[in-house]
Order: structure tokens, then sequence, then C-alpha cells
């Protein structure tokens, strides 16, 4: 009996002088952060959490959130979303605080081009003794700081503007306007605008929309005509506080910022419209809106104009320059993913001013603008897009070719004149 006592004296005693194991967290408070767990086992080293719907009315996909204590550990996170939980390369995975970012099926997707399977809901993650703050998300998350660290290098310019177009309707965040003003004689021949982020979550937008920005600010002939001929915007954030504060954005409720056309229960999109009715009087305008399709697409696409003949003219050119300028680049493009504009259905009116008409998009209500000249929509795949991984380089890349081919056009209709 003596002999048992001692021996479990020296168990607890060696108990005692062992650290006690860390517990594994899972948290979303930082900047784009969205997750809801539903049960951590610290023993079994199971994580059960989904998507954080918020307001919105449909069932959705985004994640993004980091995990501390789990050193040492192998965990298996499973999901519980109702449609596919990760996309085709599976969650994207940062271990230096969501600086850089791989995902975890890019491996196989880039050896043998293995998708990650539709109907996957776990994937497991081994944490080395360095992995003190780990990130999983669904896609490349973009937020203001990605913006500010990107626009960093065009402070010192003259020839920029950086505006604020209205305060967010939390009023916690200003709604960036960049703006690259005109910079020839007189007035210029057309007015160009580009927004993002409508939907909050469509982070693949951002990287595109940077490469716009890289082109046109860039030493290119076309880029040094377009700031000689046009006065030039730029809205990255329309759904400001959806994008920090992770929300999904896409069909909120009752309606999301790309339905407030009419309604107008956001600031951003009110102080938008007023901008535009006052700045472009008798300028052509060309818009382009930018977001990304549903969770597992794999490519990218334009929204083809609808019930307008001349503008479908217009849109066929830039299919057709888009896909020689951008022949070489990382995303492939394929014209036939292209939307055409339709009478019913995907892409037709209806589908964007809803059963009573009393909801508008922003496409539909700048191409019901008399000053119209080109209004499109293009939609960038989340984590592959033209069958490549999207990075925030083969986006940039993408981004300058689009502005590149909308230069094209714009030089050989404006420049004429
Ligand atoms: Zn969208």
């Amino acid at each position: 009996m003596k002999m048992k006592n001692a021996f479990l004296f020296l168990i607890l005693a060696i108990l005692s002088t062992l650290p006690a194991r860390a517990e594994i967290r899972v948290d979303a408070d930082f900047p784009g952060g969205n997750v809801l767990v539903d049960s951590i086992d610290q023993e079994a080293n199971v994580v059960c959490a989904r998507p954080d719907l918020r307001d919105t009315r449909s069932d959705y996909f985004y994640f993004n959130f980091r995990v501390t204590g789990a050193e040492n550990r192998t965990v298996t996170f499973k999901f519980q979303t109702k449609g596919s939980s990760f996309g085709p390369v599976g969650p994207n995975v940062s271990t230096d605080g969501g600086k850089t970012w791989h995902y975890l099926g890019e491996k196989d997707f880039l050896d043998s081009g293995k998708i990650f399977p539709a109907d996957q809901h776990e994937f497991t993650w081994t944490f080395g003794p360095e992995d003190s703050d780990v990130r999983f998300a669904f896609c490349m998350p973009y937020t203001q700081a990605n913006w500010d660290e990107f626009i960093a290098q065009y402070r010192t310019r003259e020839d920029v503007r950086f505006e604020t177009l209205c305060r967010s309707r939390s009023d916690k965040h200003d709604v960036e306007l960049f703006r690259l003003p005109f910079l020839g004689q007189e007035k210029p021949r057309f007015y160009l605008v580009f927004t993002a982020r409508h939907h909050a979550c469509e982070a693949s937008a951002s990287p595109v929309m940077e490469g716009v920005i890289q082109f046109c600010l860039s030493d290119a002939p076309e880029a040094q005509w377009l700031r000689q001929n046009a006065e030039i915007i730029f809205v990255p954030f329309m759904d400001k506080d959806g994008v920090e504060n992770g929300d999904q954005g896409k069909n909120r409720n009752p309606h999301d910022h790309n339905r407030d056309y009419v309604q107008e229960l956001y600031p951003s999109v009110k102080a938008f419209k007023a901008l535009i009715l006052k700045e472009t009087e008798g300028l052509p305008i060309v818009f382009m809106d930018l977001h990304a399709p549903g969770s597992r697409g794999e490519t990218y696409y334009s929204h083809g104009p609808i019930g307008m003949e001349q503008m479908n003219v217009i849109w066929n050119r830039f299919r057709e320059k888009l896909a020689e300028n951008q022949k070489d680049g990382v995303l492939k493009y394929d014209p036939k993913q292209d939307v055409p504009g339709k009478s019913e259905g995907h892409n037709s009116i209806r589908s964007f001013t809803g059963k009573n008409g009393d909801l508008c998009s922003s496409r539909v209500w700048m191409q019901g603008l008399p000053n119209v000249y080109f209004a499109n929509c293009m939609e960038f795949g989340y984590c592959l897009c033209g069958h490549a991984i999207l990075t925030p380089e083969s986006g940039r890349e993408l981004g300058r070719n689009v502005m590149k081919s909308l230069a094209e056009i714009l030089e050989e209709d404006f420049a004429k004149e």
C-alpha cells in the first residue's frame, strides 16, 4: 500500500512540473474576420465551425478566422455549411498573421490539376511549435489595410487625389474615393468609373482593381492618353462596413448594396449616385463594376449589356482585345464564359430590379443614364480564376490588361473626335 501511494505521489509530482497545455482558441476579432464556432474539443483536437451569415438571406460561404494556442497539435476543422464549404483549392492558410497565404489544395492542384472535393466539409492542419497565430479563410482576404498598403506607393504623386465619398452607414469608416483627375486642356472627353465590393466578401475583385489603377498610372502610351482625356475615379469598397466587419454582404436583408440603386439605404450608394449625376453631366460615362461569382467558380467572365445594341458592339470589341492582351497572362481568359444579356433569367434586367421593380443594381442604373457609353460588370473567381490560382500579382496582371483593353477602345473611339 505504501509503495502504491508513493508511486501516485511521484506521478502527481511529475505532472505538476509540466506546463499546462494551452487551449485552442478560435476568433474573428480583426478586420474582415468571420466565423461561428459551434464547439472545440480540446482533447480530440476537433473544431466545429461555420460561416457567420449575420443578415444574409441565403446560405453563404465566406469565413476568415484565427487560431491561437494550438502549437504542436494536429487539429481537424469540421465545417457545417449547407453548400460547399471550401473553394476549388480548399481553404486558404496564413501562418504570418494574414500577410501571405496559400491554399491547402494548392500543391495537389499545381502538381496534378486535382480539385478540392465540393462535398468535403473538413480539413486538418498540423500546427508547428512556432504557429501561435494561424489564419484560415475561404479566399484571399482583402480589407482597408491591403488597400492602404497598395496605395501608399502613390501617396506622393501630385497627379492623384485621395478623397472620401462619404462616411459608412455605421459612421465608423470612411468610404474611400481615389481620383485620377483629368490632366488635359479644357474638359475631359469622357468619365471613367470603377467600383468594387458592392458585395463585401467578393475579395477577388480587389487585386484586379489594383491592376487597373497600376495601368492608369503607368507610362504606357494608352495610359498617358487616358490621363489627357478622361476623369477617372475608383471606389474600392462600396460596402466598407461589410468589408471591415467580415460580412458576406451578398443577399443582405432587406437587400444588398448592389440592389440599392432605387431605395438608397446605404450612404455610399446615395453618395455615389449623387456624385455621378453631378460630375458627369454631358460626358460619356464608362463604368465597370467588379464582383466574384459562386464559391466553386474557377474562371472569370463579363456580364454582357442587356437590351443595348450599341453597347453590345463595344462589349464584343472589349472581349476581343482582352483575349489578345491577356493571352500570355497567368489567368487565362475564355470569352465563351461571358454571359450575354438576356430577356429572362440570369443577366436579364428583371434579375437586377426585383419582382416589384423597386430594386436596381449599379450597372442597370448606370446604363439607364442618357450619357452612358459603356457599362459593364465582371466576376472574378475567388480562388481559381481562369483555371489558375488568383494571387495578388496574377489578379493585378489581369486588371492591367482589362484596363489596357478598355483604353484601346476608348482611344479608337474618342481620339478622332
Ligand atoms: Zn457580387
